[in-house]
């Protein structure tokens, strides 16, 4: 990312892919070898998250967003159902609930952890029911790394028989810690009936990069079958695990074995599919997936201590007790009202600096497209969290000193 001339020093970017030579090599090995798509680099890199998540299944899509539309269609979430998000996260996790037909019940967060609780989600599934929703999933999203309180999610999900979707794309790595055990993000919830699925983003400012690629992680494997199918057109190959092909007489040859051109489309599907060359990359990457973790949480632990000095005007992200974070970014808390600085002429100056820094999020619920559907909510936790969160700079190939830098250019801008 270009930036503008700061003497001697880089700029820094909020937040940037880390490729070494290996990565290079991956793709280039895919690059001379038979398969560009849907061939073992997909299926090794699908192996490989799925063991690193804990979770029985994974299937590796195009993005993000795409991970999301297949959770959502794989659950038979449509029109006239509803899913519950918080209004601080990405476009997508509204936009894909609105894909599949279905209205967005936004919940409130918390102001300074900027997650959704059992409270704020409750409020929400109140909100959706009367409007005449019908309430199917919560999808709680793993904001800057730390994971929305689950354990209290998961309960009130199973209470109310909705699904679960959540929404990991910052959170490749995260360790859940509540209640003595660790489960790290991506393993689901198998106490939800309902369904529980968690997505994955890996665009470069992520943990991991594919370039563009996403994934869906999950346990149940009827569920995982469908989310597999609907990736790629819909079409079955094989027949459904306990359930058999449709239509046996064009399916089976007169021995009962699949006729080798077969194909069956029980729904209309899409073409979400993980190249194999972007697969190869964030394979590579998964296997230094432990290192970025260790050094993100080393340049938090020293934003803490450099950011220290200048509370109450910055404070670090507020930490919760329930996880053990792989930190996506460092979303500082500033109070720019007592500071007598806007926020844009901060983040001038900072870049001014050689400092990029990122608003996350504009609070959904108050882009034009959603406020002509349901009007002006009130979710104050939401507007409070938007009015105070800047990014400050993080990823791994940072230098211990590169937060020194961030600190004295804070505190010479706001001072
Ligand atoms: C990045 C992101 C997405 C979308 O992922 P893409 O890979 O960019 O499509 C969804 N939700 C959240 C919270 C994100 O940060």
């Amino acid at each position: 990312m270009a930036g503008p001339s700061t003497g001697d020093l880089p700029f820094l970017p909020y937040g940037r892919q880390s490729v070494d030579e290996e990565d290079i090599a991956a793709v280039a090995a895919v690059l001379r070898g038979d398969w560009l798509t849907q061939g073992p680099a997909v299926s090794a890199f699908e192996r490989a998250l799925a063991a690193r998540v804990g979770a029985a299944d994974a299937v590796a899509c195009a993005n993000g967003t795409a991970a999301l539309r297949l959770a959502y269609a794989a659950l038979g979430i449509g029109p006239g159902d509803a899913v519950v998000v918080p209004s601080n996260t990405f476009l997508a996790t509204a936009s894909a609930a609105r894909h599949a037909g279905a209205e967005v019940a936004f919940a409130d967060v918390d102001p300074d952890s900027g997650l959704m609780g059992v409270a704020e989600a409750e409020a929400a599934i109140d909100r959706a029911a009367k409007a005449g929703w019908r309430v199917r999933a919560l999808a709680p999203v793993h904001y800057a790394g730390q994971t929305a309180p689950m354990d209290g999610l998961a309960a009130l999900a199973r209470a109310e028989g909705l699904a679960l979707v959540e929404d990991a794309a910052h959170a490749i790595g995260t360790v859940d810690v509540s209640g003595g055990r660790e489960v790290p993000v991506g393993a689901g919830r198998p106490e939800v009936e309902a369904g529980s699925l968690t997505v994955f983003s890996f665009h470069p400012v992520k943990t991991i990069a594919a370039g563009e690629g996403g994934a869906v992680t999950g346990g149940d494997p009827a569920l995982m079958a469908r989310v597999r199918r609907l990736c790629n057109h819909g079409m079955m190959r094989t027949p459904d695990p306990g359930e058999g092909f449709a239509d046996p007489d064009a399916a089976l040859d007169a021995e009962g074995n699949a006729n080798p051109w077969y194909y069956e489309m029980a729904e209309p599907g899409f073409n979400h599919r993980l190249s194999d060359i972007h697969a190869a990359l964030v394979l590579s990457q998964l296997g230094r997936l432990d290192r970025f973790v260790e050094r993100r949480a080393r340049l938090m632990a020293l934003y803490a201590e450099r950011l220290a000095p200048l509370a109450p005007l910055v404070r670090p992200p507020a930490l919760v007790p329930w996880c053990r974070p792989a930190w996506h970014l460092c979303a500082a808390r500033i109070d720019f009202a007592a500071a007598g600085r806007n926020r844009a002429a901060v983040m001038a100056a900072l870049r001014a600096l050689g400092v990029g820094t990122q608003v996350h999020y504009i609070p959904v619920h108050r882009q034009p497209y959603w406020r002509r559907r349901y009007g002006d909510l009130a979710l104050p936790g939401a507007m409070s969290h938007y009015a105070q969160t800047l990014s400050l700079p993080l990823f791994p190939a940072m230098a211990d000193t590169d937060v020194d830098r961030v600190a004295a250019a804070l505190e010479r801008v706001l001072s």
